[in-house]
């Protein structure tokens, strides 16, 4: 039998995204804290450091070999989004913050007299 190409088959853990890949170890104490897990894996010295476990119905999990723990898979993708909304109102929030700094340091002309110090005219 023709084996199919794995090409378009699910990937064994989320894929990296935006430089995020958190489906790793969480033991601070553990050997493969933050060592991500391989998307492939076989036996022997090519077995990865981790096991791809089910914990419940739709539930994959990690399983570490070396401390036994089991952190849950998690979507790097959602993460990134979530970062991204959470970047955007910080961004909102430090525009407002340096809307009041500017408004407190605006000489009696209306220019900036102290912020920010490199567009103040000489
Ligand atoms: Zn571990």
């Amino acid at each position: 039998m023709q084996k199919k190409s794995s090409g378009d088959s699910k990937p064994r853990i989320p894929p990296e995204h935006g430089g995020i890949q958190v489906n790793f170890c969480k033991n601070p104490d553990c050997e493969n804290y933050g060592i991500p897990a391989a998307q492939t894996t076989g036996r022997g010295a090519r077995r990865d450091r981790y096991a791809v476990v089910g914990a419940g119905r739709q539930f994959p999990v990690l399983k570490c070999h070396t401390c036994g723990e089991y952190p849950p898979l998690k979507s790097n993708q959602g993460i990134a989004e979530e970062r991204e909304r959470l970047g955007a109102y910080l961004m909102s929030v430090i525009s407002i913050i340096e809307g009041a700094i500017f408004k407190i340091f605006e000489g009696p002309t209306g220019r900036p007299v102290l912020f920010p110090p490199a567009s103040v005219p000489t």
